[in-house]
């Protein structure tokens, strides 16, 4: 199980529905408590139970979600079966007899009541209180989980504003054998990515076919009229060719990485800046950097399962120096054979792969190998890093 954290921004009116919650799912705690004292012999069943009693009965229980009602119940719970146990125990001190609380700072939501944004920038909130749409600050580690690895969602109320908090699963661990090989990757907006092996993966036939189709489908909203019922039209098909491309890549980009941690102890890669990418106003240009970053994201998190070793390696220079002795070799974009003195001659992308994946290796403590172009051979690596790399 793990926590991860995001701060909430929101309106002022947001906020005091918040509150408003948590005030709530406290009245909830407190009823059940006193439930539990006034009636001999209730359990755990009975408290869940009385949630939906308490619900008929006031119309501000009714409007949080019924799953943090029952959550509401369930703290009520777990420090009434503390209070058991230290009787069982035969604490000598203090027993710990469960008390009213004043003020709450939390609400508690399982599976219902609230909603990720497709990027997993927003979460929204739409049980009976309609707290809305709020924006997540920090989430960016969300994004390696699936929804429904996230068991519960938590609101808390702390001085300096309102955080979400999310309770992620996560038992995907798989032991694979090390493969014994590393890579580099370099992203071509020709190909997905060439590697260090000299291997170039292409972009899907299918997914270059949509998106011709997404370009034809933008020009025809383009050309209608603002306002208009065919631009609405337009729009709405659009919208929906956007939704399948979208869900192409990801499954593009999910085999892709899985396939390539798989296959490979240490990945390397650029860490290019999403925030440069998203202001590239070149169709190809940007639809190229949007299915890289959720290739890498994919790629990190296939990382954390199968143990492998990513790495981000800041984005200078892999094109221009030589991969073989160091040399700067410029060359413009039109270039696309890389050709230095030492007699080291390779593709541009291939040479720039190799580039990445040394920095790559220097990142993870080691500088000392040199390799020649070509063939990569880990065997050629200290038995330390082997150690890492395999971890
Ligand atoms: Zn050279």
């Amino acid at each position: 199980m793990l926590v991860l954290e995001a701060k909430l921004n929101g309106k002022t009116e947001q906020y005091a529905l918040i509150d408003e919650a948590i005030r709530t799912a406290l009245f909830v705690r407190n009823s059940a408590l006193r439930y539990w004292m006034d009636n001999k012999g209730v359990d755990k069943y009975d408290l869940s139970a009385q949630c939906a009693v308490l619900a008929k009965e006031f119309d501000f229980a009714k409007r949080l979600n019924s799953t943090a009602r029952q959550a509401s119940a369930e703290r009520s719970w777990s420090s009434i079966s503390r209070f058991y146990d230290n009787c069982k125990k035969k604490v000598s001190s203090k027993k710990g007899f469960p008390k009213f609380k004043k003020r709450g700072n939390s609400v508690e939501y399982k599976q219902s009541g609230w909603k990720l944004s497709e990027d997993r920038k927003y979460l929204n909130l739409t049980d009976g209180f309609k707290i809305g749409r709020l924006k997540l600050v920090g989430s960016r580690d969300l994004n390696f989980y699936q929804i429904e690895q996230i068991k519960r969602v938590k609101l808390v109320r702390r001085a300096d504003g309102y955080y979400a908090q999310f309770c992620v699963v996560v038992d995907r661990r798989e032991a694979i054998a090390p493969s014994l090989r590393a890579t580099g990757l370099d992203v071509g907006l020709n190909h997905f990515y060439t590697d260090a092996q000299g291997e170039v993966v292409e972009n899907p036939r299918y997914l270059r076919k949509s998106e011709r189709k997404l370009k034809k489908l933008q020009r025809q909203v383009s050309k209608c009229k603002k306002g208009s019922a065919n631009r609405k039209k337009a729009i709405k098909r659009l919208a929906r060719k956007h939704l399948q491309v979208s869900r192409q890549r990801k499954d593009f980009a999910v085999k892709t990485a899985r396939c390539v941690v798989r296959s490979n102890d240490l990945i390397a890669y650029e860490d290019l800046q999403v925030r440069n990418m998203v202001k590239n106003h070149k169709l190809a240009k940007s639809i190229s950097d949007a299915s890289w970053s959720m290739f890498r994201d994919w790629v990190e998190y296939f990382g954390k399962v199968y143990g492998k070793v990513t790495v981000a390696v800041p984005p200078h220079y892999t094109s221009q120096n030589c991969s073989s002795c160091g040399t700067l070799v410029k060359k413009t974009l039109s270039t696309r054979t890389h050709a230095c003195k030492c007699g080291c001659v390779l593709d541009r992308d291939h040479n720039a792969a190799l580039n990445i994946l040394a920095i790559g290796l220097s990142r993870v403590g080691h500088t000392q190998t040199q390799y020649a172009c070509g063939e990569f051979d880990l065997c050629q690596l200290d038995a330390s890093l082997v150690g890492k790399l395999s971890r």
